[in-house]
């Protein structure tokens, strides 16, 4: 997630606990099942019957339609109009991806999150109105991409184009030193944030504690930075 993602998250309610899924592919069947498990109600739609039915029997959701959604009236008729945040899980039908965040903002919808499946999907969708677009094969595509190149890295928070959290596994030139030794902020202009030991992290570690090789440490800077360290 990057900056400009911010102010869609911070619009969201709170209080909101109830979601409606437009499309069950694979996508949309994932985020149904999700907000379901997380105990949130889902109202799952699709054009196609059975994979209203199959969402139902295997008690993905507590609600399911079925439903043209390039049909205003359906949705209206559906109560989507009526939710605060709408998910339009269709990736493979550009035209019928874009009537519907087309259809659904216009019906009102103050939060509609859309999945793109290319460049130009994405584009289109935020011209009709999107608030939010996703592109799930994009997005793991980079992060594969990424732990190819430097599997040490293990997790990476982006915080924007410049800047992350990044949690990789002891260098083994680290191996043995005391944080402090190591003079991270100093070297390389890093804060260390966690040590992991014993299966959990301790946050702001004592500088005198020793890096042991096969652990991971938590840092935060500039990309620059971090890939100049040695891994
Ligand atoms: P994949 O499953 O390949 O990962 P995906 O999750 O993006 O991709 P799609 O293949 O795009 O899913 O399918 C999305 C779903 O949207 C399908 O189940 C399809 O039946 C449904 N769908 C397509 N057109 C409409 C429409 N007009 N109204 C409602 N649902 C639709």
């Amino acid at each position: 997630m990057n900056l400009s993602s911010l102010g869609f998250f911070r619009s969201l309610r709170k209080d909101n606990h109830q979601f409606a899924v437009i499309g069950l592919g694979r996508f949309g069947r994932s985020v149904c099942s999700t907000l379901h498990k997380l105990g949130y109600q889902v109202l799952a739609t699709d054009i196609d019957e059975k994979r209203v039915s199959d969402a139902l029997t295997e008690q993905m959701v507590g609600h399911a339609l079925q439903l043209d959604s390039t049909e205003p009236a359906a949705l209206k008729e559906a109560g989507i109009f009526e939710f605060d945040t709408v998910i339009i899980a269709i990736g493979n039908y550009i035209q019928e991806s874009i009537i519907t965040t087309l259809n659904v903002k216009e019906g009102g919808v103050p939060h509609v999150v859309a999945k793109a499946s290319s460049e130009v999907h994405r584009k289109l969708l935020l011209r009709v109105g999107a608030d939010h677009v996703v592109f799930p094969e994009f997005e793991a595509g980079c992060a594969l991409a990424r732990s190819l190149t430097k599997p040490s890295i293990l997790e990476r928070f982006d915080l924007d184009p410049d800047h992350s959290i990044v949690e990789l596994i002891v260098p083994d030139e680290f191996h043995g030193k005391t944080i402090a030794e190591l003079q991270l902020r100093n070297r390389y202009g890093l804060n260390l944030l966690a040590v992991s030991h014993d299966g959990k992290f301790q946050i702001n570690p004592n500088p005198n504690q020793y890096l042991e090789r096969g652990s991971a440490i938590v840092v935060i800077g500039c990309n620059k930075d971090i890939n100049r360290l040695p891994i």
